[in-house]
């Protein structure tokens, strides 16, 4: 056992084999080890320590198996052509994990300890962070109720568990417009719910409208609220924005949607570049009709996957409305390259929201 940062470690004696940067897809190979800590009454949460990457071993009666107690977060490690390797806002996704925590009565981690968990991995498997522009390694911190019984009620014991995915760039040959479809037949996610907490449920809540989606040729899913089935909630697993005339417009953070880091970020950058910002409720009917008489001009989906998605083509209800001729719009790839460039150490971080491992 050795000692990295603060957390015992115990380093594999198997290490894998590796792929070339050309062969990484999305979360289909995983690191070399794995970060883990566990809660229990009265003990709190205690333990922290590096292992092995591998199994976890569970009772079938574990109570996240049968009732979805469970929340994770998603982030990146980018190394820049310098070699320097670094975190995009770990802090803030720390945060976002103890709000999502506390959405499912889950005792919630202190944001440093989460953070020092994630600088921790990419540390010990450094190595893996890939060396191609436009890859990176995606950090997947998720914690889980472990208690095996079959009540339903809090958990009483959980672990937390952060494991590393190297990752392929998004846009392999520049960025592509997708084809989303507004549902009104399925719902995401409603005011009360969990819909602001990144919880494991909200994702098997999706599966069947983006089955649905798919099936007529859509990329994507884009969310309508649960009551009216008429405000613009999120798109699949990202926040949208649109512009409409010269406004950039977002739905609010209203307790359907999740705090996006990467919306966050673009706002910020909008704001800074003096643009004419809205966080408000949008309708369906009023995007249509925008984009019917020419006004609107761009709309993007954010998220920490590909950074910005341009939208070049929306279905709602049988009707279709073609965006900017379906290419990516100027502001879209400008937001795009000014993200991308911060995270390689390209760009300046006027932010401060670089951290280097
Ligand atoms: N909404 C949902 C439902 C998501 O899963 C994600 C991805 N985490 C986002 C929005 C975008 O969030 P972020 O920019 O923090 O990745």
């Amino acid at each position: 056992m050795t000692q990295t940062a603060r957390f015992p470690t115990t380093l594999t004696r198997s290490p894998k084999p590796r792929q070339p940067d050309s062969a990484l897809a999305f979360g289909k190979t995983f690191t070399d080890h794995m970060f883990l800590m566990d809660y229990e009454e009265g003990k709190g949460w205690h333990d922290p320590r590096i292992v092995p990457y591998g199994p976890l071993s569970m009772d079938p009666a574990t109570t996240v198996l049968h009732y979805a107690q469970a929340v994770f977060d998603g982030l990146k490690a980018y190394r820049g052509a310098d070699g320097t390797i670094r975190l995009f806002r770990a802090q803030r996704h720390a945060e976002r994990l103890g709000k999502s925590c506390a959405g499912l009565c889950i005792p919630p981690i202190p944001a440093d300890l989460v953070r020092q968990s994630f600088e921790a991995i990419v540390g010990v498997d450094h190595d893996w962070v890939p060396r191609t522009e436009g890859t990176s390694l995606y950090i997947r911190p998720t914690v889980i109720a472990t208690d095996v019984m079959l009540g339903v009620h809090p958990s009483h014991s959980y672990t937390y568990f952060v494991i590393c995915s190297p990752v392929g760039a998004y846009y392999k040959e520049g960025v592509k417009p997708v084809r989303i479809l507004a549902t009104d037949t399925h719902v995401r996610a409603v005011q009360g719910g969990l819909g602001e907490s990144k919880a494991a449920a909200n994702y098997a809540a999706s599966l069947s409208a983006q089955q649905e989606a798919e099936r007529q040729g859509f990329t994507q899913v884009l969310w309508l609220d649960g009551v009216e089935r008429r405000w613009i909630d999120e798109v699949g697993t990202m926040n949208i924005m649109m512009k409409i005339g010269d406004e950039v417009v977002t739905p609010p953070l209203a307790g359907t949607i999740l705090d996006g880091v990467t919306r966050n970020s673009i706002l910020t950058l909008l704001r800074d570049w003096g643009h004419n910002v809205s966080e408000r409720r949008v309708s369906i009917e009023e995007v249509m009709q925008a984009g019917r008489e020419g006004k609107l001009t761009e709309m993007w989906g954010t998220g920490t996957a590909a950074v910005v998605s341009p939208v070049g083509e929306l279905g709602y209800k049988g009707d279709r409305i073609s965006i900017g001729n379906g290419g990516t719009g100027e502001l879209t790839q400008k937001l795009y390259d000014s993200i991308i460039g911060i995270q390689y150490g390209r760009l300046p971080d006027a932010h401060g929201w670089m951290s280097t491992v």
